[in-house]
Order: C-alpha cells, then structure tokens, then sequence
C-alpha cells in the first residue's frame, strides 16, 4: 500500500476500535463467538444490566481492569502518538476503547466516547466528575459509595447511553479534511456514522483493518491489514 499523504493544509481525525488492542492481546467485541471476554453484552454492559445486578458489572470490568492492566500498547498504538507529535494542533483521536493503550503509547489529544476502565462514576449521575478507580473489586459490598449515597459504577459508556464529548467531536469531523479509522467493524452507532459525516465535507476517508468494516461503501481508501503492521510505515508527513 502507498503510503498515505498528509498536507499541510490537512486535519486529521482519528477514530479508533477493538481492533486496535486486538494485538495487544485484549480481546474485540465482535469475536467469531459473538461475545466480549465470554460474555453478552446485554449482560454485562447496559443500564438494564446495571439495574439488575451491579455485581456481575462489576465482575466483567473487574476482570477488564486486571487484563487491560497487563497489556501494552503496541506498534499501532505507538504509530498514531508519533503522528500526532508531527501534527500538532491538526489532529484528534477519538477512541471508542476503554483501555488506556493509546494514552500509554504517549496520545494526548484523546478522546475516549465510550468512557475509560480506569475510571469509576456515580450511578446516580450526581454531577461529581468521574474520579480514577484502578481497583479489582472481588466483592460488591467493597465498592464505595459517592458523597451523594449512590454507588460507584464503572465510567463507561452503557450500550443505550449518550456517547462523551458529542459536540466537540462533532465540531472536530466538521473541520478535518482526512478521517482514519482504524479496527471498528462499523456496527456500533454513532461512531460508525462519522464517516459519512467526513465524507458530507469533503474529507479523504481511509478505513485500515484486516476486512472490510460494515460501512466500507463510504470510505475512499480501504487499506487491508492488521493494525500494528500497516500503520507504522503508513503515512507520509509533508512539512
Ligand atoms: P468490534 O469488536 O465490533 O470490531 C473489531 C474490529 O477490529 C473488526 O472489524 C475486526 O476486523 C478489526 N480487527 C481485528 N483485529 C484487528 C487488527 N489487528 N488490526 C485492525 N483491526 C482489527 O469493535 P468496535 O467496533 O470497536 O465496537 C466494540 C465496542 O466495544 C466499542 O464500543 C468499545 O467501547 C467496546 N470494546 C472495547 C475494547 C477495548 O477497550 N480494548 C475491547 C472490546 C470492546
């Protein structure tokens, strides 16, 4: 594959997915088996579930924190940190993870939509900011309380829920004149709207992944492959 040029006139946004951690080994959401780590969705990750039965929430994200603590970024991760140093001020990274890979890797303008595991918030949506929360809860009742009464809850995102930062990232996609996605299967709303969004203002629009991503028709660019080995050698930085 070519590599893919960068003007400096360019503002890039990128959008990042599973994908992207799959070589770090944490596993994708869609896997063959239909399930995230083993479990349904449904189960673990929306309000409903939540409702239910916060212990087995609190088992699943747990469980993610003590698997994401053991991963490390890797050469895609890092590819996308060391563009954005060459791009300062002219690019943004929206990450639909919840892992801390691309900040590990040394991303800084980063935004994570769909919230972040190392962080807890209160159920009740109180009003106080999420705090940081790298705890491994073996038990419910070992989970803490907010000033306000309500339980902590893990500072995600459920499925159902508003994504973070709407507006911003909607100002950003409006301004950028190149969206790179990398490693989202484009079943997830409304990520796997941003594209058509780019497109509507003329931006280049490059998918790369090893197939073909749901919303595929709306990208300019398909690079096929996995992550860690296209990107470090994929772009070229005009000064
Ligand atoms: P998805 O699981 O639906 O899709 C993963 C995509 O990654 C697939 O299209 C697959 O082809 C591609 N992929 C697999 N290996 C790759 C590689 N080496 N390089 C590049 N691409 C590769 O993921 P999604 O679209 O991001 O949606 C999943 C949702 O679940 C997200 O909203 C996210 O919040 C959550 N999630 C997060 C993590 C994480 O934080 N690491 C992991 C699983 C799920």
């Amino acid at each position: 594959m070519p590599a893919i040029s960068i003007r400096p006139s360019d503002r890039v946004f990128v959008l990042t997915g599973a994908g992207i951690s799959a070589e770090s080994g944490l596993p994708t959401f869609r896997a063959e088996d239909g399930l995230w780590a083993g479990f349904r969705i449904e189960d673990v990750c929306t309000p409903d579930a939540w409702r239910r039965d916060p212990a087995a929430v609190w088992a699943f994200y747990s469980a993610r924190r003590a698997q994401g603590s053991k991963a490390n970024p890797n050469p895609a991760h890092i590819a996308l940190a060391d563009l954005e140093a060459q791009l300062s001020g002219r690019y943004l990274l929206c990450t639909q993870n919840v892992d801390d890979l691309h900040e590990r890797a040394g991303s800084r303008n980063l935004i994570h939509m769909h919230g972040e595991l190392a962080k807890s918030r209160c159920e009740r949506e109180c009003g106080r900011p999420p705090i940081e929360d790298h705890a491994i809860y073996a038990n419910i009742d070992e989970v803490a309380r907010c000033a306000c009464g309500g339980r902590m809850c893990p500072h995600i995102v459920f499925f159902g829920e508003i994504p973070l930062e709407m507006r911003r990232i909607e100002r950003e996609i409006a301004k950028s004149t190149l969206m790179i996605v990398i490693g989202t299967s484009g079943n997830v709303y409304p990520a796997a709207g941003f594209v058509h969004r780019a497109r509507q203002s003329g931006a280049r629009t490059v998918y790369i992944g090893p197939e073909a991503p749901l919303n595929a028709s709306a990208f300019t660019h398909i690079v096929e492959g996995k992550a860690g080995e296209v990107l470090p050698t994929l772009f070229q930085v005009a000064q």
